[in-house]
């Protein structure tokens, strides 16, 4: 049997190495953008000096050979469903008896005027990465950004690494403040314009100006501001890249469109990853997610449905971590931007205005349903096993130390913790001891 994947990123990889760790199957991995899979999450230290391209290769070039793992650099120009075929952008075309597709995402461009020119760009492969390296190599006056998410704040800080000056144009009326509580938001604006950034909220783009070499000069904004600039980051979202499969009778929406055991409308072609969208949600969860852990769940569970193991997706409990330059950011659970009905929140803040948690759960019970913490890393395992195990807030309050990946440094700020949710609900709990704890962790 031919397995054929569409798409080197994380997803398309999974896939192939379950694949061939449960059998002797073919498997062909095609993708037009680089010979060997990459870490996407980490293009951005090497923008900033801090590794070369090869050193954000998960594996060594030899793998894929010893493991059988075909791999060919192309572009996949047409699918024929009907003759299960592929045809590449050299002409050469590719059967399959069974086809994962795992093409990913593109940044967003909402038509703009003046998106096309040079110097405008987004952040999302190893050729924009090219890209920004040709766009700044003589040095800029300024770049701005416009999209106020991970992705931007990264363009942000690679342009800033080599000194350049950066407005970020943010439509929300505080950093991501779509995605995280107005507290949190408030801290991490703070943050980037401690920085040095020129952040610009309730902020958007309305055009870009060239010169006459097409080549971007300035931005002008909703409230009729210019800005000149020489570099334009589009980092206002992705959406899943489905173009080629539009062409074809495979159901597409927003993505391409799964159940949930990550099988299309067509017989035999299953789909996951940033490119997927499921028929329908699960509790708390989107029908397109766009992060490195689902895609790598999603390649698993498409992989073993392809090879006849039948698998229902299961995305366990939310989680997702990034960095803002220099705060960690880690959420567990669910924490929305507004409380819904019958959730409860407890949130803390360091003096310092670098560290906080945010609990939420809820009012009834007192049930545990999510955490935002900054600038402090607190243990995945930890807290997913108090989800799974539906803990009260002051469980998970009193242990806090079994999820303290780094107890030293921030035992005082656990103590605080218990200290201002006592003052704040009239309750006397208290943190239970390390010693204590240590059994916990290791069970
Ligand atoms: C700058 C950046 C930072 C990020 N940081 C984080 C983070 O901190 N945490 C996190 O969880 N997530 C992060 N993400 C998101 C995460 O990287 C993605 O969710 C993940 O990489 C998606 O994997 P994928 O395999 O589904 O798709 P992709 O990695 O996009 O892989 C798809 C591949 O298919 C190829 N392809 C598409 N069409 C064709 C075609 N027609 N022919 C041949 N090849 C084709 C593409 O070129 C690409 O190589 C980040 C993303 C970016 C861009």
């Amino acid at each position: 049997m031919h397995c054929v994947i569409l798409g080197n990123g994380i997803t398309g990889i999974t896939a192939a190495r379950t694949i061939r760790k449960n059998t002797d199957h073919e498997i062909t991995v095609i993708s037009g953008e680089t010979d060997y899979f990459f870490s996407r999450t980490a293009l951005m230290y090497v923008y900033m000096g801090h590794m070369k391209f090869e050193h954000i290769q998960p594996y060594e070039n030899w793998f894929w050979e010893k493991n059988k793992i075909n791999l060919k650099k192309a572009w996949v120009k047409t699918i024929d469903t009907n003759n299960k075929n592929l045809l590449l952008d050299n002409n050469e075309s590719i059967s399959y008896d069974k086809l994962l597709i795992a093409t990913g995402a593109k940044s967003n461009k909402f038509g703009w005027p003046g998106q096309d020119l040079k110097g405008v760009q987004g952040l999302y492969s190893y050729q924009d990465l090219l890209e920004l390296e040709e766009n700044t190599h003589q040095g800029i006056n300024r770049g701005v950004i416009v999209g106020g998410g991970l992705i931007g704040i990264e363009m942000a800080e690679m342009l800033h690494s080599r000194h350049y000056p950066v407005t970020f144009l943010v439509r929300e009326s505080n950093y991501w403040n779509n995605v995280l509580p107005e507290q949190e938001s408030k801290m991490i604006s703070n943050h980037i314009r401690e920085h040095g950034f020129d952040l610009k909220l309730g902020v958007t783009l309305k055009e870009i100006k060239g010169d006459a070499n097409g080549k971007v000069k300035s931005v002008i904004t909703n409230t009729h501001e210019e800005i000149p600039c020489n570099v334009v980051g589009l980092t206002a979202g992705v959406s899943p890249n489905i173009d080629l499969i539009k062409q074809t009778d495979i159901q597409t929406d927003r993505g391409v469109v799964i159940n949930y055991h990550m099988h299309t409308n067509v017989e035999d072609i299953f789909a996951a990853g940033d490119c997927a969208q499921f028929q329908h949600a699960l509790p708390d969860r989107k029908v397109v997610e766009q992060v490195w852990y689902t895609g790598k769940l999603q390649g698993e569970c498409a992989a073993l449905n392809m090879i006849g193991k039948k698998t229902l997706y299961d995305p366990g409990f939310w989680y997702n971590s990034a960095k803002f330059l220099d705060i960690e950011y880690q959420t567990y659970g669910t924490v929305m931007p507004k409380l819904r009905e019958g959730e409860k929140e407890f949130y803390w803040q360091h003096a310092d205005g670098k560290k906080c948690m945010h609990f939420v759960y809820k009012e009834s019970d007192h049930l545990f349903i999510g955490i935002n913490v900054f600038g402090i890393r607190l243990r995945h395992a930890v807290f997913n096993r108090w989800l799974k195990e539906k803990r009260t807030i002051e469980y998970v309050l009193e242990n806090l130390k079994a999820a303290n990946f780094e107890p030293e440094f921030f035992s005082t700020c656990e103590e605080e913790i218990i200290a201002q949710w006592n003052a704040e609900t009239k309750n006397n709990i208290q943190l239970k001891n390390k010693k204590s704890l240590i059994k916990m962790i290791f069970n």
